[in-house]
């Protein structure tokens, strides 16, 4: 006997982990070269040198057990302070090392703040599609609900008055996720607003807050110029959720941390919640080494490698005729899958050309996959002919790309 629900969780197949499983076998059978994986959100660009010589230093240290010790659930002192004055200074608001509270990783972040904020069984979480198909595991571990807002297409942003509909008196949270995973979005400050016009209202009528959880792991990997607001100031009943994973390239290092800022209502409660949360999930404390490392260096992300693989993707993509959404930020590229069944796409690009990308039906967007371009440009280099023989091949069935 087990509970469940969990062998529910544990036997039901992930799309993502499963392509990626794919690639690893078919690359150990015949060779790096035979897959171009697309499926996993797992850079392959190097961390930042900064945080290579933290490692290097804190790997010298000759006190090496200060590095490995326990440090408190909270994280240690000395670096949220120093967490808490960076974001200090790029936010504007004043924060401090009591707003933070160091997880490993997003997801633990995402599911002690959901885990926190379900006050019964049945109170739901909302996340606008296309949404990381995880927030589904994190909204209801503790009972709770997960409900999808249907994508607003074209422009893939959030449809407020839609939201708005959707919220009763047992909505809790609602999700944001920009850049977005999988669509490449940032959300425009306007589009943030008008939320965040909805959900004061909204909050009003039900008579108790409607926390925002913001889950920003791409935060830093924005082109062009593209504005990421932060959203605690445009909403204050928002919480933060961070991670190094993708903006320091530690993804198997488990580092991240929420912020819960002044701004939120009753936010000593809901931090002490929270590391509650933490606590009956099985956390102890952040990866101590990783805590050190992250508030040693102060790096950004290798912008120009995904920018680089983002334009000769997305330009051969739209060349053969894919239809495509440019990605402003992360490392995700969306593609109308041709003929409309994104499983049917992937499983052929998969079986004919060892090209693996994910359907997107699991993140709320039937019809297309996403391409995880943070991988090696020899992939995309060696990938792009055999996208081209895809698109031949559905012509050749009559079936338009477009
Ligand atoms: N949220 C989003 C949108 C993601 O894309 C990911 C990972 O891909 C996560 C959360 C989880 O990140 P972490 O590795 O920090 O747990």
């Amino acid at each position: 006997m087990w509970n469940q629900k969990a062998f529910e969780r544990g036997n039901s197949r992930s799309v993502i982990r499963e392509l990626f499983a794919y690639g690893q076998k078919i690359k150990a059978e015949r060779g790096e070269e035979a897959v171009c994986d697309f499926s996993l959100g797992n850079p392959a660009t190097p961390p930042p040198e900064e945080v290579l010589t933290a490692f290097r230093t804190f790997a010298a240290s000759d006190d090496p057990m200060a590095l490995h010790g326990y440090t408190a659930a909270e994280g240690d002192l000395g670096v949220r302070k120093t967490l808490a004055d960076r974001d200090t200074r790029r936010t504007g608001e004043p924060l401090t090392a009591e707003h933070y509270f160091l997880t490993a990783g997003a997801a633990p972040a995402l599911t002690a703040v959901c885990y926190a904020l379900t006050v019964g069984a049945g109170d739901e979480f909302i996340a606008p599609a296309p949404y990381f198909p995880e927030y589904a595991v994190f909204s209801t571990v503790a009972g709770g609900v997960f409900r999808a807002l249907p994508a607003r297409l074209p422009d893939l942003g959030i449809d407020a008055e839609a939201l708005g509909e959707m919220i009763t008196p047992a909505t809790r949270g609602v999700f944001i996720n920009s850049p977005n995973n999988p669509s490449g979005v940032v959300y425009t400050r306007e589009n943030l607003l008008e939320v965040a016009a909805v959900l004061t209202e909204k909050s009003r009528e039900v008579g108790h807050p409607i926390y925002l959880i913001c889950d920003e792991p791409y935060r830093e990997l924005v082109y062009d110029g593209a504005e990421v607001p932060y959203l605690p100031a445009i909403y204050p009943a928002t919480v933060v959720c961070y991670s190094y994973s993708k903006s320091y390239s530690l993804p198997g290092d488990r580092i991240g941390y929420v912020l819960v800022p002044p701004t939120c209502p009753e936010h000593g409660e809901l931090r002490a919640a929270i590391a509650g949360a933490a606590r009956t999930l099985g956390h102890v404390c952040a990866p101590a080494l990783l805590q050190y490392v992250v508030a040693a260096a102060e790096a950004k992300p290798d912008l120009a490698f995904y920018d680089a693989n983002r334009r000769t993707l997305y330009d051969a993509l739209t060349s053969c005729g894919y239809e495509c959404v440019f990605p402003a930020g992360a490392f995700y590229l969306l593609c109308r899958a041709p003929g409309g069944d994104a499983k049917a796409f992937s499983e052929e690009a998969k079986t004919r050309e060892g090209i693996l990308v994910v359907p997107c039906d699991g993140f709320g967007l039937p019809g297309y996959v996403r391409i995880a371009y943070c991988v090696a440009p020899s992939v995309i280099a060696r990938s792009l002919s055999g996208f081209e023989r895809l698109a031949v091949l559905y012509r050749s069935r009559g079936i338009s790309i477009k």
